[in-house]
């Protein structure tokens, strides 16, 4: 069952430039910044809410978050909803013929995540969480 929006994502090409533009536009400070390399990003976290704003700066140039902002520039890159059961959502989309990246749940900056296709979604990615 999906159950909120966990976070927006947005990439950027500098995520201490981005940090500075976001928190001095929202008041909100990052609750906190990592590096992930499976995801070839750079990550901070703005709480606002019970949601977040995800920035995302790419560390590796064949990443598909530096791909994005090559091909579209820098924006929004996905949205995150949350979910109770990451495994029974994928395996239950997939049973429905929804087209996925991730065809089961995997560690991310969210907690067990996976991915649906762009395509599937009118050219938005959408991320599927499950906290831990
Ligand atoms: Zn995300």
């Amino acid at each position: 069952m999906i159950k909120r929006v966990n976070h927006i994502a947005i990439a950027v090409r500098s995520l201490d430039e981005a940090l500075g533009v976001f928190e001095s536009l929202l008041g909100i400070k990052a609750a906190h910044t990592e590096t992930i390399p499976d995801q070839g990003v750079k990550a901070a976290l703005i709480p606002i809410g019970d949601g977040e704003i995800e920035l995302l700066e790419p560390i590796d140039p064949e990443g598909g978050v530096a791909k994005f902002i090559e091909r579209r520039g820098e924006g929004i890159h996905h949205i995150c909803l949350e979910v109770d059961n990451i495994d029974e959502e994928l395996k239950s989309l997939a049973a429905r013929g929804v087209e996925l990246i991730d065809k089961r749940g995997r560690k991310g900056l969210a907690g067990r995540i996976g991915f649906l296709h762009p395509r599937a979604a009118k050219g938005v990615l959408i991320e599927l969480a499950q906290k831990v």
